[in-house]
């Protein structure tokens, strides 16, 4: 079996380490290894998707689970005070990781326009 090169496949099949906050069938969330904020947590679907703009009619569902469980997983976290969720969509918008994620940043007052 080849293995597969993507890291948050590999997080949410069990083969690589990651500070797991919540889990299902379909959404997995960990913090971040290189924290911006206090809080920092992803919130991942399991399937491979590789960004936002790769998402289509049958992901509705998926997509807006990705929010409701980011906004369980803030409120687990104490983040009454508020919270910001980031998709960054693409290499002008900083994406690094190649597989759909949902920033979970919250523990700090945040800036508007973010950078
Ligand atoms: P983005 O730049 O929007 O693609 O976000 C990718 C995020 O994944 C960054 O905040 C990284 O710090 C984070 N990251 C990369 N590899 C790992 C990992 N193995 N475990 C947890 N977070 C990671
Ligand atoms: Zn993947």
């Amino acid at each position: 079996m080849t293995a597969t090169p993507c890291m948050f496949c590999r997080i949410a099949a069990g083969e690589a380490p990651a500070n797991i906050v919540y889990t299902d069938a379909e959404v997995i969330a960990f913090h971040d290894i290189m924290p911006q904020a206090p809080t920092h947590i992803l919130v991942v679907p399991i399937r491979h998707i590789g960004s936002a703009a790769e998402l289509d009619d049958d992901d509705q569902d998926l997509a807006g689970r990705l929010i409701l469980i980011a906004a369980r997983v803030a409120a687990q976290a104490g983040l009454s005070a508020g919270y910001r969720l980031v998709i960054n969509n693409g290499r002008q918008a900083g994406q690094t990781v190649g597989h759909l994620h949902v920033h979970l940043l919250g523990g700090r007052p945040m800036r508007w326009p973010p950078g």
